[in-house]
C-alpha cells in the first residue's frame, strides 16, 4: 500500500499505508525558472530565509522561514519538502518517457511494456466498463475456502516480496505476512527468506489500540471498510465491517511495535520448518509454504516471532467466515486504486484525505507514473539516466564521495575514546565500503513479465508476482552485490548494511542537493551531508552491529561499545525533547540511527570540505562566510512542511526526524557556533559537553 515506502536507511521517509499521495502539482513550489527551481547566485535560496530569526534560536526558520511562510503544500500532497519538489521534476521527466512509449506504434520489448502498462492504467473508460470483474476471481477463490488448510494455502499464495527490513526499510504490508529475501544475517554467503508481520490496513498497531485521535480514525476506517464492501456488492456490509475491524484489532494485539521491529538483534531469529509447527500452531505450514513457492526452504528468519505465533493462533481460533470476510476486504482494498472510479476515489478519501489530511487526489497521470515505476521502474530508469544524467555529474559526485570517505577515515583515527583494536575494525569496514553512483551497472530483465494494454489490475498483480519470483530465485544462488534496491529516478539515497554498500540515484544529484555550478560550500553542506549520512549508516546504532562482510557480528571491545551506546542515549534524549505538538514528542529511540547518521555525516562532510580548500579560507559571498554557507546548504535540504494529521502519523511510524529537527543537527557541530556567533542562552545553544559527537 505504501507507494513510496522508504524508511530507515533512506534520507526521506514517506508514509506507510498512504496509497495515493505521491507526486504533486507545482503550485506552491520553490521559485521556478523555466520549470527548474532557482537557487540564487551560489546555489542557495537566500530569498527563502527569515533573517529576523536569530540562527542560534531556530536555525530552520532562519534558513527557511520565508519559504515555510509563503509555500503552500500542494492540494494532492500530505507534506512538501526539497525531496518532493525534485520528485515533481522527476515525474514530469518520467511522463515524457512513458507517454512516448505508449504512443509508439512500433515499440518493442521493455519500451512496449512501459507504454502498455501506462496506457492500461490511463484507460478509465475500459476500467469503468469492467467494474468489479477484474477482482472477482480473487473474491471467488477466497469465498471457496472450506477448511484451515485452504486458508493456509490462500495466505501462502498471496505472500509477496513487499517488505524490506534493512535497505529501504519498509516494514508495512497489508497481506498477512511479507517476505524479504536477502543475505543471511549470520552467513553472508547465503540468501535467506525473512518473514515479516503484516495484515493491517492502518499503518501500525497503535492505530487499533490507542485512544484519543485513534478512536476517531477507527470509526472512519470502519465506515471505509463498509463502503468498499458495498461497492463490491457484498451483503451485510456494516456487520461485516465491524467483524473485519475486530479481526484486524486482534492481529494488531500480536504485532510488534515500531521500535521492536527496528531492533535488528530482536529480529535475528532463525526458525527451521519444524519450529513453525511447534512454535506457531494453527496454520497448516506445509500447505502455506508450498503455496508460497517455499516448499523446499528449510531455514527462515522470523523477524517478529510473537506476531507469527499470534497470527497462527488466530488461524485456529477465529471462524473461517471471519477470515474470509477479512481476506476479501484486504484483496478489494489493495485492488481499489486499479478498479473503477468509485473504488479509487474511496481509497483516496480514506487513506489520503481522512488519514493524512490531503485535500485532493493526485491527477491520474501522476498515479499512472508511480504505478509504472513500481512495476517496471528500471525500464523507465534506463531511459531516464540516458536523458538526464551526465558523466560529468557522476564524476564530480564520485570525487566528493572519495573525499568524504577519506575524511571519515581521519575522524576514526582522531577518535579519543575508541581503542586501537576497534578503530582497526572500523577502518577495515570503511575500506570495503562500495558506492554505486547514479544508476545500476546491470539493468533488470523484464522479459518474463507479461503486460496487457487492457488489464490494469492484472498488470499490477503480475508485476508483484514477477517481483516475488525474481526474489525467490535468489534462494540457493550465490549472493550478489549489484542489485539496486532503489530506482535511479527516485530522489533519495540508500545504505545497504548487509552489503556495506551505498546507492546514490541520479535523481538526487540535482539542486538543491547538488549542482556542479554551485559554490562548493553549499554542495558539501547539502549532498555532502547526505553522502556523509549514508556512509555513517554503516556505523550507526544498527550499522555498527554488522562487520565488513555484512555478518551480524560483534567487532567492538565492550568498553568502546559502552561509550558508543552512551553517546547514542544522549542523542536519543536530545531528540525526544523535541515536541512538534504540545501533546507529541519525537521518539528519539526510533529515530536514533538516522540522527546519528545526520550528526556524524554532517561533521564528516565539513571536514571533507575543509580538506578540499587546501588550508585556504573560502571567499565571502553575498555577505556569507564559507562556514555559514556550508550549514545553510544543510538546512536548505531539510525544508519541509506537513499537514497536521500526516505529521502526527509520521512521528509514530517514521524512523526519520521531521525536517526542521534534522536542520537542528547543527547544534552538535562546534564550527556552527563560531560561524553564527551562537551564545549561551539561545534556544539551540548546547554547552560543549552536551554536544553529541558519535564519530
Ligand atoms: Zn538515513
Amino acid at each position: 500500500m505504501a507507494a513510496l515506502s522508504l524508511n530507515r536507511r533512506t534520507m526521506l521517509a514517506s508514509f506507510a499505508a498512504v496509497a495515493a499521495v505521491a507526486g504533486c502539482d507545482r503550485k506552491g513550489a520553490a521559485p521556478v525558472n523555466g520549470g527548474k527551481p532557482k537557487f540564487g547566485t551560489f546555489g542557495f535560496d537566500t530569498a527563502g530565509m527569515d533573517r529576523a530569526v536569530a540562527p542560534g534560536d531556530d536555525f530552520f526558520q532562519y534558513a527557511n522561514g520565508t519559504w515555510a511562510r509563503t509555500t503552500e503544500i500542494p492540494a494532492d500532497r500530505s507534506s512538501y519538502n526539497a525531496f518532493t519538489s525534485l520528485t515533481e521534476q522527476a515525474l514530469t521527466r518520467n511522463r515524457a518517457i512513458v507517454e512516448e512509449a505508449a504512443a509508439a506504434k512500433s515499440a518493442k520489448g521493455d519500451t512496449k511494456k512501459v507504454g502498455d502498462y501506462f496506457a492500461a492504467f490511463m484507460d478509465e473508460a475500459g476500467i469503468e466498463a469492467r467494474g468489479v470483474a477484474p477482482i472477482r476471481p480473487d473474491l471467488d477463490r477466497i469465498a471457496a475456502i472450506a477448511d484451515r488448510s485452504a486458508l493456509s494455502r490462500e495466505v501462502g499464495a498471496t505472500i509477496r516480496a513487499d517488505v524490506d527490513l534493512l535497505n529501504a526499510t519498509n516494514y508495512y504490508t497489508s497481506r498477512p505476512f511479507g517476505l524479504w529475501i536477502s543475505q543471511d544475517l549470520d552467513n553472508p554467503k547465503i540468501n535467506t527468506p525473512y518473514l515479516v508481520q503484516g495484515g493491517l490496513g492502518l499503518p501500525d498497531r497503535s492505530f487499533y489500540l490507542d485512544g484519543g485521535r485513534m478512536a476517531d480514525i477507527r470509526t472512519q476506517y470502519r465506515a471505509h471498510i463498509a463502503k468498499v464492501l458495498s461497492l463490491a456488492g457484498i451483503a451485510d456490509a456494516e456487520a461485516r465491517a465491524g467483524r473485519i475491524l475486530d479481526h484486524e484489532t486482534r492481529i494488531a494485539r500480536v504485532h510488534a511495535t515500531q521500535v521492536e521491529t527496528n531492533d535488528v538483534e530482536r529480529g535475528a531469529n532463525h526458525w527451521s520448518r519444524a519450529d513453525f509447527v511447534s512454535r506457531a500452531p494453527g496454520f497448516d505450514w506445509d500447505a502455506l509454504f508450498a503455496a508460497a513457492g517455499l516448499e523446499t526452504q528449510q531455514l527462515f528468519i522470523v523477524w517478529q516471532p510473537a506476531a507469527v505465533t499470534g497470527m497462527a493462533a488466530l488461524a485456529a481460533s477465529q471462524p473461517l467466515d471471519v477470515w474470509k470476510d477479512y481476506l476479501q476486504f484486504r484483496a478489494l482494498d489493495r485492488a481499489s486504486p486499479f478498479l473503477a472510479k468509485a473504488f479509487a476515489d474511496e481509497n483516496f478519501a480514506f487513506y489520503g484525505a481522512q488519514l493524512n489530511g490531503t485535500p485532493q487526489q493526485q491527477e491520474r497521470w501522476k498515479r499512472a507514473i508511480n504505478h509504472t515505476n513500481n512495476a517496471l521502474g528500471e525500464a523507465v530508469g534506463k531511459i531516464y539516466v540516458e536523458r538526464h544524467f551526465t558523466p560529468d555529474t557522476k564524476a564530480k559526485a564520485d570525487t566528493m564521495v572519495k573525499n568524504i570517505v577519506a575524511a571519515f577515515g581521519q575522524r576514526i583515527d582522531r577518535l579519543e575514546w575508541m581503542s586501537a583494536e576497534t578503530k582497526d575494525r572500523a577502518r577495515r569496514k570503511l575500506g570495503t565500503l562500495k558506492v554505486d553512483m547514479g544508476y545500476p551497472s546491470t539493468w533488470r530483465d523484464y522479459s518474463a513479465l507479461e503486460i496487457r494494454r487492457d488489464d490494469a489490475l492484472g498488470n499490477v498483480q503480475r508485476a508483484e508476482l514477477f517481483e516475488y519470483r525474481r526474489n525467490l530465485a535468489k534462494l540457493g544462488r550465490p549472493v550478489e552485490h549489484t542489485e539496486w534496491y532503489m530506482l535511479p529516478q527516485v530522489v533519495n539515497a540508500l545504505n545497504i548494511p548487509l552489503e556495506n554498500r551505498l546507492i546514490f540515484p541520479a535523481a538526487i544529484l540535482e539542486p538543491p542537493f547538488f549542482d556542479p555550478n554551485a559554490d562548493p560550500a553549499i554542495n558539501y553542506g547539502a549532498i555532502g551531508g547526505v553522502i556523509g549520512h549514508e556512509i555513517t549508516h554503516s556505523f550507526d546504532s544498527t550499522g555498527a552491529l554488522f562487520d565488513e562482510t555484512g555478518r551480524l557480528a560483534d567487532w567492538w571491545t565492550p568498553a568502546d561499545l559502552a561509550k558508543f551506546e552512551a553517546a547514542g542515549t544522549k542523542l536519543a534524549d536530545q531528540y525526544s525533547s523535541y515536541k512538534p505538538f504540545p501533546d507529541v514528542s519525537l521518539n528519539g529511540r526510533l529515530t536514533l540511527g538516522e540522527n546519528i547518521a545526520d550528526v556524524a555525516g554532517l561533521a564528516t562532510s565539513y571536514d571533507a570540505w575543509r580538506l578540499s580548500l587546501g588550508g585556504k579560507e573560502a571567499p565571502v559571498l553575498e555577505g556569507f562566510s564559507g562556514d555559514q554557507r556550508f550549514y545553510l546548504g544543510w538546512a536548505q535540504v531539510w525544508r519541509a512542511k506537513f499537514r497536521e494529521q500526516a505529521l502526527r502519523n509520521y512521528v509514530l511510524t517514521g524512523v526519520h526526524s521531521p525536517g526542521q529537527y534534522r536542520a537542528a543537527t547543527v547544534r552538535n557541530q562546534d564550527p556552527w557556533y563560531a560561524a553564527f556567533d551562537v551564545k549561551p542562552g539561545q534556544k539551540l545553544y548546547l554547552a560543549p559537553d552536551d554536544r553529541v559527537k558519535v564519530w
